[in-house]
């Protein structure tokens, strides 16, 4: 491992630790991340980066500049929690009062692109090497939109490179893609009316989107195998004697395509519209979200897997790996010698038409923007489902900082190989540019 880079995390390790767990203590939900942002604009702020907050007319999104001149080289920190996860089934674990927790890992997400920027800044000053380091800290990403709204309004414009990653179960440099999506918002107007006495003036907004929820689980089998569809209320009736006059639901569809995303929304609109015809009400609609298919570059892929063979992956404690069997044990899962992941998957050079997980992310509004790679390290055991309390629970101690260091690291290493090898980035464009060719 390049001395520089190694160096820097033997002194400040430590600081990472302390800023990941003070942003799960605040575990601030999407567009409320003021004391997230603050907690990594201070310590970036103290090495020298010129900070900008509010950037993209996002008022919990920011940059931290460092360098000058070519290449630029941005890092995609995501700092924001999940509602309700809670209440945990273990007394060891607490959440805050409302039950929000990084039950998807944000608070090392975040944390740990500080520190690998911080580690490349030390390494490009010893080596006299240019180039610009650029924090972007990105906000709202649970609700899908910080990096979309980001990219909209030009915050990414003139990057060469966006670096990112996300806490996982596995070490390994994300290939496959994140599910194209698109979240539409259906409104549904009714009229309001006693529901015992007048109960035939009444027209249910309520019943309107419970239609159009049995509309989708019919519509569910008759699309392409690569789609999924969930839906959350938003606004509903909370008086059982009152006709809702009023309903809000969000619902969210998922694909291996932008294509088989946008055939599935157009039927299920016309379930909408078949809702409000069957229940008297009227509908309004507003996709709220549009993402769609990812652009992986091989090129980035390759350098970040040959920083993933410099850093030994974590070793755990046996302390450490009956937590993580304790937190499988609340899954319904038996302990296991190995809950951890303890090895670097291999690397496979394919797979874009192949989804990583199901989920999505607006890291692929960057991805369509300029060369992107996304490393993946184990945060978590191998078992625990995304966006559970468990999850937040392992993001929390001392397994979430080994995998957040490990990320760190790696991603300070492919850096530095790009700031080394400039024409590995010339290379990642020409990828870049040739995607953008064929699939714009
Ligand atoms: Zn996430």
């Amino acid at each position: 491992m390049n001395q520089a880079v190694k160096n820097w995390f033997d002194q400040n390790s430590h600081l990472l630790d302390e800023a990941a767990d003070k942003i799960f203590s605040y575990s601030e939900l999407a567009g409320n991340e003021h004391r997230s942002a603050k907690a990594l604009c201070d310590l970036l702020a103290a090495d020298g980066f010129e900070i900008k907050m509010g950037i993209g007319n996002l008022p919990t999104a920011f940059s931290a500049t460092w360098g000058s001149g070519s290449p630029r080289i941005g890092f995609l920190a995501e700092y924001d929690a999940l509602p309700g996860l809670g209440p945990s089934l273990d007394e060891s674990v607490t959440f805050n009062a409302d039950n929000s927790a990084h039950g998807c890992g944000h608070n090392l997400l975040g944390t740990g692109c500080v520190g690998a920027a911080l580690a490349v800044k030390a390494a490009m000053q010893q080596q006299n090497l240019p180039g610009t380091l650029i924090v972007f800290g990105c906000p709202e990403e649970e609700t899908g939109t910080g990096k979309t709204r980001m990219a909209d309004a030009g915050c990414f414009d003139g990057i060469d490179v966006a670096v990112a990653w996300h806490p996982d179960k596995y070490n390994i440099v994300q290939e496959k893609v994140y599910a194209s999506m698109k979240m539409i918002d259906f409104e549904f107007f009714g009229v309001a009316s006693h529901a015992g006495g007048m109960p035939e003036m009444g027209r249910s907004a309520m019943d309107a989107c419970e239609l159009l929820n049995i509309g989708e689980n019919y519509l569910r089998e008759h699309v392409d195998k690569g789609v999924t569809m969930h839906w959350a209320y938003l606004v509903v009736g909370d008086k059982p004697n009152v006709v809702p006059p009023y309903a809000k639901i969000r619902h969210c569809v998922r694909g291996t395509n932008a294509k088989m995303v946008a055939e599935t929304a157009e039927r299920l609109l016309d379930v909408a519209r078949g809702a409000a015809l069957m229940t008297g009400t009227q509908m309004k609609y507003n996709i709220w979200m549009d993402v769609k298919d990812q652009f992986i570059n091989k090129t980035l892929n390759r350098v970040y897997f040959d920083a993933f063979k410099q850093v030994e992956p974590p070793v755990y404690t046996q302390e450490e790996l009956d937590y993580a069997n304790k937190m499988d044990g609340y899954n319904g899962f038996a302990p296991i010698d190995e809950p951890m992941s303890t090895v670097l998957e291999p690397f496979r050079g394919t797979g874009e038409d192949e989804l990583y997980d199901g989920g999505s992310s607006d890291v692929i509004s960057v991805s369509r923007l300029a060369p992107t790679v996304t490393v993946r390290t184990a945060c978590v055991a191998k078992r625990i489902p995304f966006h559970h309390w468990t999850y937040a629970a392992l993001c929390n101690m001392s397994i979430g900082h080994k995998g957040m260091k490990y990320a760190s690291q790696v991603m300070a290493l492919g850096t530095l190989a790009l700031l080394e090898n400039p024409q590995l980035i010339e290379q990642a464009k020409s990828e870049f540019k040739e995607i953008c060719a064929q699939r714009m």
